[in-house]
């Protein structure tokens, strides 16, 4: 690229798709335009799902992994990555191997294994969640699990535990720079915290929370606007701090946000 042009900010999301529009890749591209970032894809694999659950995951396999990040990455180095779906141990480790030999940008890994309407997007969540944290996560600047993914990796309910002790657990087991344990699922009525541990300071970033059925994708969508935060040139903290902005606005108005049946997306745009 000329040294004259200003690089348009792109992000890189590693991830599944959802057939509903609602989370995966569709999630993260929809987030990346709405913040102003150009998005690029490598697709782990194919979901069939619904409001009701996952029907199907089709991977995407081996060798169509390796050659989308190398056509990729000869014509484009992204400002931030994130990785969302991964449906099996192999695609863990081909994801882990080919971002440590291809990027240095910050990485942004969403832990997530299982969705909130019933179904497992891996195909071995326990053999897959093993590479997750010992290849993957010790690679990223943040890692964002929800409090039923905290529970998973750690092996006990944490629902009511010391979010710094959770965070520093966390952070032993995941390796990553920094933890987001997001409080979404808290039993709290009325404020939803999110904590932040970066090994020295804990900060909290709080909002109202708003009684909606359409939370689909709220973690995809918070891990993709962290990564185009980041590939806008913010440090960490304000790009939690813009990600929680833009998902506490896109839930607000996801209130009688009618698309789907049932359990629905998030109403994703900029104002
Ligand atoms: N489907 C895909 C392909 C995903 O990547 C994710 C989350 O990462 C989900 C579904 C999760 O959806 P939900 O927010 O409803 O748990």
């Amino acid at each position: 690229m000329s040294a004259t042009k200003k690089k348009y900010p792109a992000m890189l999301s590693v991830a599944g798709s959802d057939n509903t529009g609602g989370a995966g890749i569709q999630a993260d591209i929809k987030t990346a335009l709405a913040l102003g970032v150009y998005a690029a894809t490598v697709i782990t694999g194919v979901t069939s799902q619904n409001s009701f659950g996952v029907k199907d995951v089709a991977l995407a396999g081996a060798e169509s992994l390796r050659s989308q990040f190398e056509t990729l990455f000869r014509v484009m180095t992204p400002d931030a990555i994130k990785t969302g779906m991964i449906p099996d141990p192999e695609t863990a480790e081909i994801i882990s191997a080919e971002l440590k030999r291809r990027s240095s940008a910050p990485l942004v890994v969403d832990p997530v294994l299982f969705t909130t309407a019933g179904g497992s997007l891996a195909t071995d969540p326990k053999e897959t969640s093993l590479i997750i944290k010992s290849r993957l996560t010790p690679q990223a600047i943040l890692v964002t699990p929800n409090i039923p993914e905290a529970s998973y990796y750690i092996g006990e309910d944490i629902a009511h535990e010391d979010p710094e002790k959770v965070c520093r657990e966390l952070k032993e087991i995941f390796g990553s720079h920094a933890i987001l344990l997001k409080g979404g699922h808290s039993d709290r009525i009325d404020r939803c915290c999110d904590f932040l541990w970066d090994g020295i300071s804990l900060k909290v970033f709080e909002a109202e929370k708003i009684t909606t059925r359409n939370l689909h994708g709220t973690g995809c969508v918070l891990s993709s606007a962290i990564a185009s935060s980041l590939a806008l040139g913010m440090n960490l903290v304000q790009a939690v701090a813009n990600a929680k902005e833009f998902i506490s606005a896109a839930i607000a108005r996801s209130v009688g946000f009618n698309v789907l049946e049932g359990y629905g997306p998030l109403n994703l745009k900029l104002n």
